[in-house]
């Protein structure tokens, strides 16, 4: 009797999961293993948001492995040693497992597949499971990774996927495998308050609900803050509850011009991996060095707490800010003008804002993360290295009637556009009126300051 061992990381989801088929295919039973590692936690992964979400993608992957026949085995404590302990009891041939992106995974993957060897057991690591292409697969002459998303972009769309995998019918676990109980999101503390339902077949119902009322209006509407009118399906991808594979080959199923545009932000997440598995570093080190001195005294922490809290007296800046606090998400528009906000007009390091996000953000992951931030901090792979968003004019732009702003700053309401964006320009008792803080910053002293910074870097 055969048995091998399906290690589940980032890719909590029974659909278009090639370990788990190569598992169930090359074995009579199988063990689908989740390990809870501290040192998972400790490299920066345990947010409450992320745990309240990881518990209901455990809760829902162990129920889809019972729709089959099987069960969800979890376990706490070291991945490798967990991993050989259970090979051992299970009297594994084989083990499983996504490759990993990061340094953390990456090195996990060494460490295992050196333990296991030593052991006699055979070990695989399946590629395009959390990304669509996988990093390294396409490479510019001269480079071991594209710096520039547009050549990225044009690869990888000629790139042929292969076709999404089925869930398999049936998994049949050894009774012999004891798992320990699943956590529970109702025993995580601290989690925002309006945090979505993780899992696959919310994310699955999600994915096809996208594809087939919304997807057609993304090319328009991706950047409208209070239409609300992107998939916001990062944190599935973000924890494999959706396959990567499966929604581009959906996506391009559907087909149009908003169709199109959604792919092209898949690209993105892919094009960031490829970033982060080629440079681990960029994870906490400049990707491009432009010689910041950033602000590190008093006054700039005083500015970065009222940032963190939404009180920056910029009411697109706080709404989004304070989105992220309710939500754990925050909408891209948002990430860019408060990114924008922190690093150019107060000339803050990036990872203070980094980590601010990364305790929050249910789809907080280090590739799209830091590189974003460092994106927008003209550090990273931005060809306008020193744009900077005018956070007024991305208000009257991308939040035209001020929705956004009057639903997550409700000092304002009653306050319409353009006012509702620039509230300091009320006088009297118009502007005794409204509870809100005046602005931490005048946007031209922060311009100015920049550009000299940038200049003399
Ligand atoms: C400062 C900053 C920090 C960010 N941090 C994260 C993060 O930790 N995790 C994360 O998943 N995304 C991050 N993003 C990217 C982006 O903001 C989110 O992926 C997006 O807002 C998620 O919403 P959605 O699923 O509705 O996206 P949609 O607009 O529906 O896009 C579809 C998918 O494409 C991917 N995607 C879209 N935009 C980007 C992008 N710029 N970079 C990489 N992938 C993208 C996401 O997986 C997303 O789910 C960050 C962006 C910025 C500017």
């Amino acid at each position: 009797m055969s048995v091998s061992v399906v290690l589940f990381t980032s890719d909590l989801r029974v659909h278009d999961h090639p370990p788990l088929r190569a598992a169930v295919e090359g074995a009579h039973e199988v063990v689908p293993l989740f390990i809870r590692d501290p040192a998972v936690d400790r490299a920066g992964f345990a947010a409450p948001n992320r745990l309240a979400f990881l518990a209901d993608c455990l809760a829902d992957l162990d129920r889809e492995l019972q729709d089959r026949g099987g069960r969800l085995v979890v376990r706490g404590g070291d991945t490798v040693a967990e991993v050989c302990a259970v090979v051992r009891q299970a009297q594994a041939d084989e083990v499983h497992v996504a490759a990993g992106c990061s340094a953390f995974a990456q090195a996990r993957q060494e460490r295992l597949r050196r333990a296991l060897e030593a052991d006699g057991c055979r070990f695989y690591v399946h590629d395009a499971v959390i990304t669509a292409v996988p990093p390294g697969d396409l490479t510019p002459q001269g480079s071991d990774h594209y710096a520039m998303f547009t050549p990225f972009y044009r690869r990888w769309c000629a790139e042929p996927l292969r076709k999404p995998f089925m869930a398999p019918r049936d998994v049949k676990v050894p009774h012999t495998v004891r798992s320990e109980d699943l956590p529970a999101r109702s025993a995580v503390e601290g989690a925002s308050p309006g945090l979505a339902a993780g899992g696959e077949s919310e994310g699955r119902r999600r994915l096809s609900s996208w594809l087939s009322r919304h997807v057609d209006s993304y090319g328009e509407g991706h950047d409208d803050l209070a239409g609300d009118a992107t998939s916001r399906l990062s944190p599935y991808l973000h924890f494999g509850a959706v396959s990567p594979v499966e929604a581009v080959q959906r996506a391009r199923a559907r087909g149009g011009a908003g169709a199109e545009a959604f792919i092209r932000q898949l690209c993105w997440r892919d094009f960031f991996h490829q970033v982060l598995a080629a440079r681990p570093e960029a994870a906490a080190e400049e990707y491009r060095s432009r010689r910041d001195d950033w602000r590190r005294d008093e006054d700039a922490e005083a500015d970065l707490q009222a940032w963190r809290e939404g009180r920056t007296g910029y009411p697109i800046v706080d709404a989004a800010m304070r989105q992220l606090a309710h939500e754990g998400w925050m909408h891209n528009r948002g990430r860019l003008v408060t990114a924008s906000f922190l690093t150019k007009t107060l000339y803050i390091d990036w990872r203070e804002g980094a980590r601010h996000f990364l305790s929050l953000l249910v789809d907080g992951d280090v590739a799209n993360n830091q590189l974003n931030w460092q994106w927008m901090a003209g550090t990273g792979n931005d060809t306008r290295p020193n744009r900077v968003l005018n956070p007024v004019r991305q208000g009257l732009r991308y939040d035209p009637d001020g929705r956004f702003v009057r639903r997550w700053v409700p000092e304002l309401d009653g306050l319409q556009a353009p006012a509702v964006h620039e509230p300091w320009t009320l006088t009297g008792l118009d502007r005794a009126r409204y509870d809100y803080p005046d602005p931490l910053i005048v946007l031209a002293d922060g311009l100015a300051r920049f550009r000299q910074a940038r200049e003399a870097g």
